[in-house]
């Protein structure tokens, strides 16, 4: 379980529907905040993860105020309308995590259509950059968390007016056969992030990266042929030779954002069992 958050504040995920997303959103709930709201495309998802997070909250001893939007990250209109939801709802943004992304096993480069290549590139970057901006754009304009949250005691060193996690991949460092656009994609996050950073230290909001392996979740289960490939090669070729958990994933999110890792920003954590250890 994650471990309590100095403030246990409002939190946005997209992706949130499925996945890393929907187990961040839960991890956030373990760590004391009642306030989310989740972003996706699949409007059945969200409410389930809704429904859950309404029951461990509740279950807690506490009041749930999720809101769900439905948000197409790859356009800016959806984006501008769902972060527009968000602000009418909520007074602040303290966490946001950019989980929202696909892929699409087409082949290497000359077998992969302009298409596929596009519409990777359009959620998994364009898009974390289209939300990641909202988020921003909101998180600049509020008070530091030590000033909103007085009866929580932050640190005036350690406080701060918002975090940002962006979820890139592994397959941002290193390659996977038949990735291009996504490897990419991922790679072209990572220097979103380290941008940002530098961008909005100063309006004292950090932003990280999370660069998961491969995880047990309904992308990496596309059909038995994709995920017979995955276990027989990159988890077996991982040190720790297994699967992550969308939860595993979710703790570190948490942890980026939450101000114990004040110090940090700009950074890439990887989450991968020691992928990263093997290749370098
Ligand atoms: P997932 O279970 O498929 O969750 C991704 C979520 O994003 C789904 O709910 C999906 O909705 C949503 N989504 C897709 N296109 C969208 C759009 N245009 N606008 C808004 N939402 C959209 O996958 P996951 O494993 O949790 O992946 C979460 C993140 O981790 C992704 O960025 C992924 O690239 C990254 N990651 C995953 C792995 C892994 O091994 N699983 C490894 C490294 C990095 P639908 O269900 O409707 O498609």
């Amino acid at each position: 379980m994650a471990r309590k958050l100095d403030v246990p504040g409002v939190a946005l995920i997209t992706g949130a529907a499925s996945g890393i997303g929907r187990a961040t959103a839960l991890s956030f709930v373990q760590g004391g905040c009642t306030k989310l709201a989740l972003l996706d495309l699949n409007e059945a998802g969200l409410a389930t993860t809704k429904e859950l997070l309404e029951k461990a909250i509740s279950s807690a001893g506490g009041t749930p105020e999720i809101g769900t939007y439905k948000c197409d990250v790859s356009s800016p209109e959806s984006v501008a309308s769902a972060y527009a939801g968000v602000k009418a709802s909520f007074p602040r943004i303290d966490y946001a995590v950019h989980c929202a992304g696909i892929i699409v096993f087409a082949g290497a480069s000359v077998d992969l259509s302009v298409d596929d290549f596009d519409r990777q590139n359009s959620i998994n970057y364009r898009g974390l950059w289209l939300c990641s901006r909202e988020a921003i754009k909101i998180m600049r304009t509020q008070a530091l968390d030590s000033e909103a949250y007085p009866d929580n005691h932050i640190s005036p060193v350690r406080a701060q007016r918002g975090a940002i996690v962006n979820i890139s991949s592994g397959l941002a460092v290193y390659a996977q056969p038949n990735c291009p656009a996504y490897c990419g994609a991922k790679a072209g996050v990572l220097a979103l992030t380290r941008c940002d950073a530098l961008d909005y230290v100063a309006d004292r909001i950090r932003v990280n990266a999370v660069l998961p392996g491969i995880v047990d979740s309904p992308m990496t289960n596309p059909n038995p042929e994709v995920r017979a490939w995955l276990e027989a090669n990159p988890v077996q070729h991982s040190p720790m030779k297994r699967f992550g958990e969308p939860e595993e994933i979710a703790d570190v999110a948490v942890f980026l954002a939450s101000n114990k890792a004040s110090l940090v920003t700009g950074a890439s954590w990887s989450v991968d069992g020691g992928s990263l250890a093997g290749y370098t």
